[in-house]
């Protein structure tokens, strides 16, 4: 089987980084594609240097469009409107995308679907396996849990991260919910400051801590009378999410029929 040649953008943060030098580094992909905003300094730098891992023979390049045409898939993990723009691009030139950026409203979402049409791509808030593990976990827990047991959702990040809450805790939200028969939109409670009442059952509340280099701690509390049950995942490192992603693209150059699907998809969950 031949190495499926992977586009990266974004390639010069936190998580393009890691994507290019696992991607370089892996047996079944290779990087033939890198691209930064316009304006950044790496443009015209070769990615494996930016990455760390020496001279791979890929420079950074300002748009996507530039790199596409030598791409089977384009790993995205950069930012909600350039993820759009990059789904445009990789639509049109029918590539499909493993998409990894957080923090999207629901016309981006909708852009990004509309983009996409009859392409098969991923798209998860977080690739790591045992994140995926946890949220199967979860669901099983919140059904057997009644509401007697308050659900928070703790989660930290570095302070870089600028969107709150996190991706995942909003999926681990939404799993419990959904187990929960309730919606996130009324149960949900994101911030409580002064004088908040007493808690309301059956709610949900959500939790976030910033700071340090914390590559991302998700905690799920279950709390009654007389008990506590805590469910959680701690990434000591991008890595996780960055090869997670690479499996995602492996398997999403593979499917024959179109639509989103997600982590559990890849896993077989
Ligand atoms: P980062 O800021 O370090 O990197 C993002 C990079 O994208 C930057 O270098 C930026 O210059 C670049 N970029 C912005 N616009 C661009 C454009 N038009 N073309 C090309 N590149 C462009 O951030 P990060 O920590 O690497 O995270 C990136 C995203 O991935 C965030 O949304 C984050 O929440 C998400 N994330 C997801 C997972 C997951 O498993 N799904 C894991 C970690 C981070």
């Amino acid at each position: 089987m031949s190495a499926v040649r992977v586009a990266i953008t974004g390639a010069a943060g936190r998580m393009g980084q890691r994507l290019v030098a696992l991607t370089h580094q892996g047996e079944h992909t290779v990087v033939t594609g890198a691209t930064e905003v316009s304006t950044h300094g790496k443009i015209k730098h070769d990615a494996g240097l930016v990455a760390g891992i020496g001279e791979i023979g890929v420079t950074i390049s300002p748009s996507l469009a530039l790199d596409i045409g030598r791409a089977d898939v384009v790993i995205d993990f950069s930012s909600p409107e350039a993820t759009v723009a990059h789904a445009r691009i990789a639509g049109e030139a029918r590539v499909p995308m493993v998409i990894g950026t957080t923090g999207m409203s629901t016309e981006q979402a909708a852009a990004v679907a509309s983009a996409m049409e009859g392409l098969a791509y991923v798209k998860a808030p977080n690739f790591s396996v045992g994140v995926n593990l946890v949220l199967k976990l979860l669901s099983t827990a919140a059904s057997i849990l009644s509401d007697e047991y308050d659900i928070e959702v703790v989660e930290m990040h570095h302070r870089h991260k600028v969107d709150a809450p996190s991706g995942t805790a909003l999926r681990m939200a939404e799993v419990l919910a959904e187990a929960r028969g309730v919606s996130l939109e009324t149960h949900g409670v994101y911030a409580r400051h002064g004088h908040t009442g007493a808690r309301s059952r059956g709610t949900i509340g959500m939790q976030t801590l910033r700071g340090g280099d914390v590559a991302g701690d998700h905690t799920v509390i279950f709390a009654a009378d007389g008990e506590r049950v805590e469910i959680g995942h701690r990434a000591s490192g991008r890595d996780t999410f960055a090869s997670g992603a690479i499996r995602a693209a492996r398997w999403v150059v593979a499917q024959t029929k179109p639509g989103q699907y997600d982590m559990a998809d890849v896993l077989g969950l």
